[in-house]
């Protein structure tokens, strides 16, 4: 495999649905101690919605991540769904007319995803956020473009489940999370685990 086509993007995301349907409860229970228990309800609703429009087919992928970003910001109340959402359109706006994605695209399509949450939610790295596993796993992409794109998109998961543990021991400064200062010591965030969970799906769609 070196590139993926709209109809494996479409798998992707409808596994997307289905993992985060299946991780409800876990990312609801990772948002209790530092948030208000609502990551993975947000979630699941917003990809449920997303399932949903997958039904009518898109023109390319550029169109379909376009559809997925309004999609998530129209229907997660949550500050997840407006950064999730930016992600989408940002990478939607790379990925314009385009039927199938190469490992510099997807590389493009993520850079822009992440400059966009950064844009909109201000977070820095270190900041407790799902900045903190999209930026390593993004990095790890960078590194790993003379590999295979499975290894590739593989090695990029990797690296946002290792971001994902790095925060347990952060302080938050952003979001709901933020309000607890210290107290938000010793907790892993939610975003940067739903963050793993859609990377690593796109991992193991690509896959099989
Ligand atoms: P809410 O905090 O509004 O209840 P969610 O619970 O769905 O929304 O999402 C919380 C997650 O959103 C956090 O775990 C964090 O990863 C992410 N997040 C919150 N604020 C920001 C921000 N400014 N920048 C990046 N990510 C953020
Ligand atoms: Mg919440």
């Amino acid at each position: 495999m070196n590139e993926f086509n709209l109809a494996q993007t479409t798998t992707w995301l409808e596994h997307v649905a289905d993992v985060l349907e299946k991780n409800k409860g876990y990312l609801n229970d990772l948002d209790a101690p530092i948030g208000d228990s609502d990551h993975g309800e947000n979630m699941a609703r917003g990809f449920l919605a997303v399932k949903a429009k997958l039904a009518s087919p898109a023109a390319d992928i550029g169109a379909l991540f376009k559809s997925v970003g309004m999609t998530l910001i129209s229907t997660v109340g949550g500050a997840s769904g407006p950064l999730y959402g930016t992600l989408f359109l940002q990478a939607g706006a790379k990925a314009s007319g385009k039927e199938a994605l190469s490992a510099a695209d997807w590389t493009e399509c993520l850079e822009a995803g992440l400059a966009g949450i950064i844009q909109r939610g201000k977070a820095e790295p270190g900041d407790k956020t799902m900045v903190d596993a999209l930026k390593p796993a993004l990095e790890a992409l960078r590194s790993a473009s003379g590999e295979p794109f499975g290894d590739a998109l593989q090695a990029s998961a990797d690296a946002a489940r290792s971001g994902m543990e790095a925060t347990i021991p952060l302080e938050a400064r952003k979001g709901r999370a933020s309000y607890l200062g210290e107290r938000s010591i010793n907790h892993q965030d939610p975003g940067a685990t739903s963050t793993w969970l859609i990377l690593q799906a796109l991992s193991d769609t690509m896959k099989s």
